[in-house]
């Protein structure tokens, strides 16, 4: 088929946005990565997760002749992403190893007959003999290659069958070709063109930037207490709280629970039964909060995500921004928010030194402490130094991270490193952060009496502070550079050659000024719990998308995303034209679900004109 021109691409395209996906505009690169690869070109995409790359290959398999053909490696993802073009009215199927010998025949047979617009499929599957030969015969509009990173072997999510796709122009070609990924690196950029053959490909870089979340980081102190504050008014709302240990997971867990959350637990250790069902109930019901380890979030791909929390100090500023990004992949407004202390530091530096990995692999991982520590301390906007980490320059402060809205204090902390520094060195660099401060700030515990601290120069000349705050200059003396805590001494802190710069004053030290305030000054949250007026009809417009999910065996966000009810609540559409103008109805919803919302609304505003006034303005 020859490649349509240019006006005509767009103008279908912005059909399709409009009446299949119910959305007015085109996002960032969106409508030239569309328009390239209808026109036949290869492309590279890297987005930010939530971006929109999966209508990036969708609408050029809807506009090309022949069906489309999705590289997915996440059985999970593929279900979900039929579910949901599915509801859009679209023809679309995957083949993978869950299904079973009838449905398979079943999908073959409708793929031969050009019965399905867009097909995902696992790389394993794709790349057999008699897959290819087969697929080779039917007309392919475009082949999306979705998490390209799993070719980079050098990445983590690396994956063998990822590498016999740079096959695929031998077996269709002219048959454009799209890979897309959330992981930026310059590496596995090269690593991508190269192992796919990308030929020719045209590369988009979206901004890794998400500025519907909000960045908070807080110095930790009670940690369930600040929890507790962090999730007041957010009942009702999907998160995930992050936890190292599976221990702490199960406790948290338990703990929200009996604070009224459905909260449930995820982690390596729990069976594969209550793994894949608390994550079922995750994806399916309003308002579940999971706690979990690392374990918890490949193939996530809940939009109505809206809040991550971390109580422990996550590896690296990568991990950090892959875990965060799985709030608010909607675009509404969402949190991201982390406590973080002294524990953490020594725990993830011991951590590093205990594994018996290679000094250079070390080294490397001890770096990308550094610059995830480096930012947790940073006194600038949190938006700014993350992007910059990925390489990206902002000019501006964000507004929309705690160091932004609230901007951070320093004092002089160099006499009172000082005196650390030298109660280290007289105590003679054997003892962790806790016995050190006892004797500084003058306790006779035990252990003090045992060793004689209290006979020692340092004994007693740090009583001005209380313990969080000596607790914060030791984490920022770490941070700094000035002191090391030696796993192989259980943790003891050590001095470095740094600490001589402070003991003869040739350095001050601005320290940040953390604030343990058990209640901090009340700040605007960015996700907002309607109007209190607003608040009946909203539940049962919730309500109603329950039901309707249930009756489909859908989760509640494909029948309609949080944004799209909101909308409604707003403008109370009366009828289905107004219905159409609202962002995510488009004309397969509309049909499917648009009378039983018009229904409810109606229903509502007829409930609301019972009043009394109203009834005696009636009658007059
Ligand atoms: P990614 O795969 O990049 O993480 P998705 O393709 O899943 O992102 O899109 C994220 C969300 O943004 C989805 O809910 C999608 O419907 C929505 N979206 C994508 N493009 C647009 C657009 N142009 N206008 C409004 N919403 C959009
Ligand atoms: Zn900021």
């Amino acid at each position: 088929m020859p490649a349509a021109p240019n006006v005509d691409v767009r103008t279908k395209a912005q059909d399709i946005l409009q009446k299949t996906f119910g959305f007015e505009q085109f996002r960032g690169h969106q409508q030239a990565i569309i328009a390239a690869v209808t026109e036949g070109k290869n492309a590279l995409v890297l987005m930010p997760t939530g971006g929109g790359k999966s209508m990036c290959y969708q609408i050029p398999s809807l506009i090309r002749s022949g069906m489309g053909l999705v590289v997915s490696p996440l059985i999970a993802l593929m279900q979900d992403q039929v579910a949901a073009l599915q509801q859009l009215g679209i023809r679309a199927a995957f083949l993978n190893s869950s299904l079973s010998l009838t449905e398979r025949r079943e999908v073959t047979e409708s793929l031969n007959r050009g019965e399905i617009d867009i097909v995902y499929i696992a790389p394993e599957r794709l790349m057999q003999d008699g897959t290819l030969q087969w697929l080779s015969q039917l007309s392919i509009s475009a082949i999306a290659i979705d998490e390209a990173h799993c070719v980079s072997q050098w990445g983590h999510d690396f994956r063998k069958d990822y590498l016999l796709l740079g096959q695929l122009p031998r077996f269709f070609p002219g048959v454009p070709r799209i890979a897309l990924t959330a992981t930026a690196t310059e590496v596995s950029r090269r690593e991508i063109l190269e192992n796919l053959a990308l030929d020719g490909a045209e590369v988009f870089i979206e901004s890794f930037d998400r500025p519907n979340i909000r960045y908070t980081v807080a110095p930790k102190s009670d940690s369930k207490a600040q929890l507790r504050l962090f999730l007041a008014g957010m009942h009702g709302m999907s998160g995930i709280v992050y936890c190292l240990s599976r221990k702490k997971v199960e406790a948290t867990a338990r703990w929200l629970v009996d604070s009224g959350f459905k909260a449930l637990p995820y982690h390596a250790g729990l069976d594969d039964q209550s793994r894949t069902e608390h994550q079922k109930r995750f994806l399916a019901e309003d308002g579940i909060v999971i706690v979990a380890t690392i374990a918890f979030g490949m193939g996530i791909d809940k939009p109505d995500v809206r809040f991550v929390a971390h109580l422990d100090l996550p590896g690296s500023m990568e991990s950090y921004y892959q875990e965060t990004g799985r709030a608010g992949r909607d675009g509404e407004p969402a949190e991201a928010w982390m406590v973080y202390g002294l524990q953490d530091v020594v725990q993830r530096n011991r951590m590093i030194e205990s594994g018996d990995s290679s000094d250079e692999f070390k080294q490397h991982e001890r770096s990308k402490l550094d610059a995830l520590l480096g930012w947790c301390e940073s006194t600038g906007c949190r938006r700014k130094t993350l992007l910059s980490y990925f390489g990206e320059k902002r000019d501006s402060r964000c507004g929309n991270c705690d160091t932004c809205l609230k901007p951070v204090k320093t004092w002089d902390a160099t006499v009172d490193c000082q005196r650390f520094l030298s109660c280290v060195y007289r105590t003679g660099q054997r003892f962790g952060a806790a016995h050190l401060i006892d004797v500084l700030r003058g306790k006779s515990s035990d252990k003090v009496v045992q060793y004689g601290h209290d006979k020692i120069s340092t004994w007693q000349i740090g009583e001005h502070l209380n313990q969080n705050e000596w607790r914060s200059v030791v984490r920022q003396l770490i941070v700094g550079g000035f002191l090391f805590p030696d796993p192989g001494a259980f943790g003891a802190l050590k001095l470095t050659n740094q600490a001589r710069k402070v003991f003869r004053n040739e350095i001050t030290l601005n320290f940040r000024l953390d604030s343990f305030e058990k209640t901090p000054t009340p700040k605007k949250r960015s996700i907002q719990s309607v109007d209190s007026d607003d608040e009946p009809l909203w539940v049962a417009l919730k309500d109603k998308r329950s039901s309707l999910a249930a009756e489909y065996g859908i989760p509640p966000y494909m029948v309609f995303h949080d944004r799209t009810l909101r909308e409604m609540l707003h403008s109370r559409p009366s009828r289905e034209s107004e219905l159409l103008a609202i962002s995510g109805i488009g004309e397969a919803k509309l049909k499917k679900f648009g009378a039983e919302f018009l229904a409810t609304i109606r229903r509502y505003a007829e409930s609301t004109q019972l009043t009394p006034d109203s009834e005696s303005d009636v009658e007059s």
